[in-house]
């Protein structure tokens, strides 16, 4: 026992050190990395991960919003498998096609809003937003209306993290790192009730929030605007849901001006609030949907752009070429890892249990927190949802960010086995959509665990 405990903090040891020497990460700050060590995730099953050194993890996150089937469908894998030695690779460019490719657009297509039947395909979230950009400027030069170039998007939305997608998104820390945003993105401010109400009602808040697209296509002038983008629900800003009169005011905006509206389902998509989309969830009419992640349930890499017919009818009208694409547009292995994906979730109703079942449970038994007396907010809807910590909670007044409430909770998640995301002081549930009541009873155990820790440590 002791030995098998020796040999596997030698092989952390080792993972830590070849990491801290040669892998730079993602959205990481690499002086505490080097100092805390990275954690090191070796296999997964189900709703559970494991580390190097054999502790077991409740993933509240479903690794990255993306795993909405659970770790460990050998039905996946068996697709890729054999998509890999039928045919590992082949472009879409220059009038090509696969069978994976043309199954998966298909397939998409019916789940999709009725009036959007195409798709195009990318390899993630990014390079569907970069994709967007690209294909909303095209539009409107076939069009013949080249000045509609400006996107509006918002403050503290995620977009990704290509120069375009970084742009698109509204992260003050991100557009202080290359001068971002590039020219022609514009942004308003986020529908935010609980830290920005000002004292409005989430009503009246969310009318002035959705008024502010109005405001900016005047001020931009709507011959100049292409396009507004928006997540349903801002995942990475904090899972930020509008108030209930956001969405039906925007889209009366929409209709009376003449600009695309992209709806950026990465995180929403495929399941997550118990329909496909978002868009249905809101009664939204985007002209293109953003997707990536649930799309392959994280297994493989893919990423994609359903467009409406309104668009793809001038994209693909006779004009010559739309000068974009990926090497890996409509990569085969990923396209049948999606379309198993999609066969599961179709197979296990999982979409039908989420909105009948496991939605309304996860989210009664999160609201039980908000009674702890660090829990400003819990909010959520489908399988995701956040918990506020605030230091005060009838003031709504948050913690100094030199405290590192936030932080100091996700570190106490993971000593109680639970993996649950920190944005700021907010943190973040998003797991997989096959979680079962048990499986949420643990978590809600973990997380109040964590929640009590962290509430001695800001005493
Ligand atoms: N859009 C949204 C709403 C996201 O949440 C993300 C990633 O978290 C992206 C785009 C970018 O996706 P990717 O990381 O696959 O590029």
């Amino acid at each position: 026992m002791q030995d098998a405990l020796t040999q596997q903090q030698q092989k952390l040891d080792s993972l830590q050190t070849a990491d801290k020497q040669h892998f730079i990460h993602p959205f990481t700050d690499s002086k505490g990395l080097a100092e805390k060590g990275t954690r090191v995730i070796e296999r997964a099953e189900g709703v559970y991960l494991w580390d190097v050194m054999g502790h077991k993890l409740l993933d509240g996150m479903a690794g990255l919003w993306c795993v909405n089937v659970g770790y460990g469908r050998q039905s996946i894998v068996d697709a890729v498998a054999k998509q890999m030695q039928q045919l590992p690779f082949y472009n879409s460019f220059f009038q090509c096609s696969h069978p994976p490719a043309i199954e998966l657009a298909q397939k998409i297509a019916s789940l999709a809003p009725k009036h959007m039947n195409n798709v195009f395909f990318t390899g993630s979230g990014s390079e569907s937003n970069d994709t967007n950009l690209r294909m909303v400027r095209r539009y409107w030069d076939l069009k013949g209306k080249p000045s509609k170039k400006t996107i509006i998007s918002r403050d503290n939305a995620y977009h990704g993290s290509t120069v375009a997608g970084a742009s698109l998104g509204g992260m003050s820390g991100m557009h202080e790192q290359g001068d971002l945003p590039i020219p022609g993105v514009v942004h308003i401010a986020q529908p935010y009730w609980y830290g920005e109400g000002n004292g409005l009602s989430p009503e009246a808040f969310g009318l002035q929030a959705a008024q502010a697209l109005e405001t900016k296509i005047l001020e931009v002038g709507e011959d100049n605007v292409a396009a507004f983008i928006a997540e349903p629900f801002q995942g990475a800003g904090g899972v930020i849901i509008p108030p209930s009169t956001y969405w039906p005011e925007i889209k009366r905006i929409l209709a009376k001006y003449d600009i695309l509206f992209i709806l950026d389902e990465v995180i929403s998509g495929f399941g997550r609030t118990g329909k496909w989309f978002a868009a249905e969830y809101f009664d939204l009419q985007p002209d293109l949907i953003t997707i990536a992640k649930g799309m392959t349930s994280g297994y493989v890499p893919m990423g994609g752009v359903i467009v409406s017919d309104k668009v793809a009818d001038v994209i693909k009208q006779d004009c010559g070429e739309f000068t974009h694409g990926f090497t890996y547009s409509g990569h085969p292995v990923a396209a049948a890892a999606a379309l198993e994906n999609i066969r599961i979730i179709e197979q296990e109703q999982l979409i039908e249990r989420v909105e009948s079942d496991t939605a309304p449970y996860l989210q009664s038994r999160l609201q039980e927190l908000a009674e702890h007396p660090l829990v400003g907010e819990v909010r959520g809807l489908g399988m995701v949802a956040a918990i506020e910590l605030v230091k005060d909670k009838e003031l709504k007044q948050a913690f100094d960010s030199a405290v590192g409430v936030g932080t100091f909770c996700r570190d106490a998640c993971i000593k109680h086995g639970l993996v649950m995301r920190s944005v700021g002081d907010t943190m973040i549930i998003s797991p997989p959509l096959t979680m079962t009541h048990n499986e949420i009873d643990e978590l809600v155990a973990k997380a109040t665990l964590a929640l009590n820790d962290t509430y001695e440590y800001v005493q």
